[in-house]
């Protein structure tokens, strides 16, 4: 997902954005990753931790711009 909890506020995955954080929907401990495109572009976003949020419904939906 793009955007997820740190310290009770909803944070947008960015450079300066802490590495670890909690998915809105699950609250399930997730940490920041970085992606780069095709064009060079770099993104970033928050992904779930590896057996966390198997059941939520952010699992499958990466930040999409
Ligand atoms: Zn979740």
């Amino acid at each position: 997902m793009c955007e997820a909890i740190v310290e009770g506020q909803l944070v947008s995955a960015a450079p300066d954005a802490p590495k670890e954080a909690a998915c809105p929907a699950c609250g399930g401990a997730v940490t920041k990753r970085k992606r780069r495109a095709t064009d060079g572009q770099v993104t970033y976003f928050y992904r779930h931790k590896r057996g966390v949020g198997e059941e939520c419904p952010l699992r499958y939906h990466p930040c999409q711009r």
